[in-house]
């Protein structure tokens, strides 16, 4: 089973992402903050990760540099990465990066899901 984690600040947004994560039949973690997604990368191993950007304190860019890099070291494996974000100007300079695949807010849920199928 493919195992997926899920970073955004806003609840609302973990509660719907996670329901219609499991009902494709994904095992999902749940984090609110970088710190709390940092802690459980750490402990777990995962295939994917989807994150919001905008955050209090560390942003979700750093925060999946972050990850990326531990699982880079941890599994020798290039994760792939899912930003969803409102900030349409953000997620362009994050495509010139190609960190990942960006999906602006207000997203819809079962294109998020053609995207994860894309990648898993
Ligand atoms: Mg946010």
């Amino acid at each position: 089973m493919k195992k997926i984690l899920v970073l955004d600040d806003d609840k609302l947004v973990l509660a719907s992402v996670d329901k219609i994560l499991k009902k494709e039949g994904y095992l999902t973690e749940l984090a609110q903050s970088a710190q709390e997604a940092l802690e459980k990368a750490q402990a777990q191993e995962f295939d994917l990760v989807i994150s919001d950007i905008r955050m209090p304190g560390k942003n979700g860019v750093e925060a999946v540099r972050e990850i990326r890099r531990l699982f880079d070291e941890k599994m020798k494996k290039d994760i792939p990465i899912i930003f969803i974000t409102g900030y349409a100007e953000i997620g362009d300079e994050l495509k010139a990066e190609n960190i990942g695949e960006i999906i602006l807010k207000p997203f819809d849920l079962q294109r998020l899901l053609i995207t994860v199928r894309e990648y898993l």
